[in-house]
């Protein structure tokens, strides 16, 4: 197998795959499909959201040399749907397929140290932070980031997973043995007005776009709810969608890059976050924009022209966690009889656990707090009523 030139665009009906099983894959496989490509998965189960979708699922770990080589032998075109998956693994794949993003987004992506290092060297804007690697460095963090701060484990942190916040110095060894010592960073604690999200696209061309920007509620530091546009007015709006591309170009990202900001009260933004891949922030776009972040993810894998990321309509998103199960199967007749335009997404997982992402639903409204009020009030309506 020979290495796949950057120029080459795959056409339909040409197989795409991507690794990773779960929702996020699975608007992908659906995406591509729609688009006329066959799509893959390599997933760790065999009845995963992705693999349920997909034309053919290889079981097996992201970082496997057997289930890589049957991905190689299978797709043309490769792509992820989380950080986690090892560089040497897609550096290995890159070499006989696309890959996109490739190796060194995901690297930088997947670990918070290597991230904020990343952005500082560019001149993006950060709350202040420093590594703990050692007992002098979690000695000296209060002075160099205050307090509160929040101590982050450097890698495979997710859904505030991994994270603590301390308010007191005295408290910084018990927190950071909570996190068994591992490597971390320590963030000063940034008392934000909002949090807010931008999904950018970048080709292999260097054309890069950034859908407008989401406004994220979250619960329990899991993400609860999204409006879209954010009111946050244009010149905040056009600095976010700003940076995200100034992310996505320093870092060479050909794919779909999320880049997740602490907005203030004065209208200052910081980085908090990035992700290599559509967000759960940008769920939205299937149904409100013309196209969605999935769509995008195809187009800039295989080389075609990006296109639209406005909205045909403003919209709200809210999650379905695991939660609502809780007295029973959702009661789904109640909620969408009450309201015709609410869209209900289900990813087909069988465990319904407390905090687990089950599905989501979308409203269009042309007034994006109603489209949220709408959305808040299917999802009561789920609840079953004893
Ligand atoms: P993360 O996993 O880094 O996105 O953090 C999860 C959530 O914790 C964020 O969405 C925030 O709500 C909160 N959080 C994280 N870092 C900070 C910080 N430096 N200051 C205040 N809140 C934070």
């Amino acid at each position: 197998m020979s290495r796949t030139p950057e120029a080459t665009v795959l056409r339909p009906p040409a197989t795409l795959a991507v690794i990773g099983g779960g929702q996020l894959g699975r608007m992908f496989v659906q995406a591509a499909q729609r688009l006329g490509y066959r799509a893959i998965v390599l997933s760790e189960t065999e009845d995963g959201p992705a693999a349920q979708v997909a034309h053919d699922a290889i079981v097996s770990p992201p970082d496997h040399l057997p289930g890589l080589l049957a991905l190689a032998d299978a797709a043309e075109g490769i792509t992820v749907e989380f950080e986690n998956v090892s560089a040497p693994a897609l550096r290995w794949l890159a070499r006989r397929r696309l890959v996109r993003p490739g190796w060194r987004t995901v690297w930088v992506s997947q670990n918070r140290l290597r991230e904020k290092s990343f952005l500082a060297r560019h001149g993006l804007p950060l709350a202040r932070w420093c590594p703990v690697l050692s007992a002098g460095d979690l000695a000296d963090a209060p002075g160099r980031v205050g307090l509160p701060l929040i101590l982050k484990t450097a890698a495979s942190g997710y859904d505030g997973k991994g994270q603590v916040r301390v308010d007191r110095a005295d408290d910084l060894a018990t927190a950071w043995a909570s996190l068994r010592r591992v490597a971390c960073v320590a963030e000063g604690w940034v008392s934000f007005a909002a949090e807010v999200s931008v999904v950018a696209v970048r080709g292999a061309d260097a054309t890069a776009l950034a859908f407008p920007v989401a406004l994220n509620r979250h619960e329990r530091h899991i993400l609860d709810a999204t409006l879209m546009p954010a009111p946050v007015g244009p010149i905040v709006a056009q600095e976010a969608r700003g940076l995200a591309l100034a992310v996505a170009e320093a870092l060479g990202t050909v794919g779909v890059l999320t880049v997740e900001f602490f907005l203030t009260a004065e209208g200052e933004l910081t980085i908090n976050e990035l992700a290599p891949r559509p967000h759960n922030s940008g769920h939205l776009t299937i149904e409100a924009g013309v196209s969605s972040q999935f769509e995008a993810q195809v187009r800039a894998l295989c080389g075609l022209p990006l296109g639209g990321t406005d909205l045909v309509t403003p919209a709200a998103m809210v999650n379905l966690l695991g939660d609502l199960w809780s007295g029973g199967e959702p009661d789904w007749g109640r909620a969408l009889a009450a309201d015709p335009g609410v869209k209900l997404h289900l990813y087909g997982k069988g465990d319904a656990a407390p905090g687990r992402k089950m599905g989501h639903l979308t409203v269009l409204d042309p007034n994006p707090s109603h489209a949220l009020a709408r959305a808040l009030e299917a999802r009561a309506r789920l609840v079953r009523r004893p």
